[in-house]
């Protein structure tokens, strides 16, 4: 690496050197090479290391992936340092537009990350949870699929897409699988008025035409949050689906849940 004359600027301090060795845990960050880079000497005394803290942006000029904007603190930084094997240092030098700031930070992460995986058995990373979402469901709909993973006894997917007529596929608000049969849930959210009966049931002729590539038939869940005032409406649109039910091509169940009925189940 060629120093820019009157700019003799710090070089990584051994206490950086160490730390992005043991943050890699001692293996080089290139993941298409990855090798051990401390074991032991032949001398029993003696313990062998090839591996170095290498420049992320170089420390002249005119080395490979300056920056500029970086202080000569920051360029001496553990912020600025990757670990790696000799060869692999070496190639990412020559290689520079190839190698960019980019890639290079990105390999450091990634080890960092197997390397914590590897020592505590602990993933840096958890899943999202539903609660840390923007649910394309309301609190009504989130609400009805936990009542009905209580009644079916597992995780209902929401936002299903399956197989259907061939090529073709439908989208379902929610679904599970009873034997060889697809369950179709659709929700709904009632707060008086006209409940869409008709709509329901064009839908569900239309849907039953498709034959599914992977299950033998539909079976329909209709689950309504109702909040309608006054609640004798539930009892009404209750009354209407289970009539749909006796004439619907397919096998019908009903649920008709009021909203803070399911909160007070559901929520603390
Ligand atoms: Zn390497």
């Amino acid at each position: 690496m060629v120093m820019a004359k009157n700019q003799p600027e710090p070089k990584f301090s051994r206490r950086v050197r160490e730390l992005a060795s043991r943050r890699a845990g001692g293996i080089c960050s290139n993941p298409r090479c990855e090798q051990p880079a401390h074991g032991p000497g032949e001398d029993p005394e003696t313990a062998i290391n090839i591996g170095v803290a290498a420049h992320i942006t170089a420390r002249s000029v005119d080395g490979p992936r300056h920056d500029p904007a970086l202080t000569p603190t920051q360029r001496a930084s553990i912020d600025n340092a990757i670990w790696l094997c000799q060869s692999c240092a070496k190639l990412i030098d020559d290689d520079a537009d190839r190698y960019t700031t980019f890639v290079i930070r990105d390999w450091k992460l990634q080890r960092e990350n197997k390397a914590s995986v590897a020592m505590r058995g602990l993933p840096p990373y958890r899943e999202i949870r539903p609660s840390e979402q923007l649910s394309a469901l309301t609190i009504g709909e989130q609400l009805a699929i936990r009542a009905l993973e209580d009644e079916f006894g597992c995780h209902v997917e929401t936002n299903v897409k399956v197989a259907a007529g061939g090529n073709g596929w439908i989208r379902l608000p929610a679904a599970v699988v009873h034997g060889e049969d697809l369950v179709w849930i659709e929700l709904h959210e009632y707060r008086g008025g006209g409940f869409p009966h008709d709509p329901i049931k064009g839908w569900v002729q239309n849907a039953i035409q498709m034959k599914l590539n992977r299950f033998r038939k539909f079976v329909l869940y209709v689950f309504v949050v109702s909040s309608s005032d006054p609640p004798q409406l539930d009892e009404e649109v209750e009354r209407h689906l289970y009539e749909f039910a006796k004439t619907a091509p397919c096998e019908v169940h009903i649920r008709v849940e009021r909203l803070h009925k399911l909160r007070a189940a559901y929520e603390q």
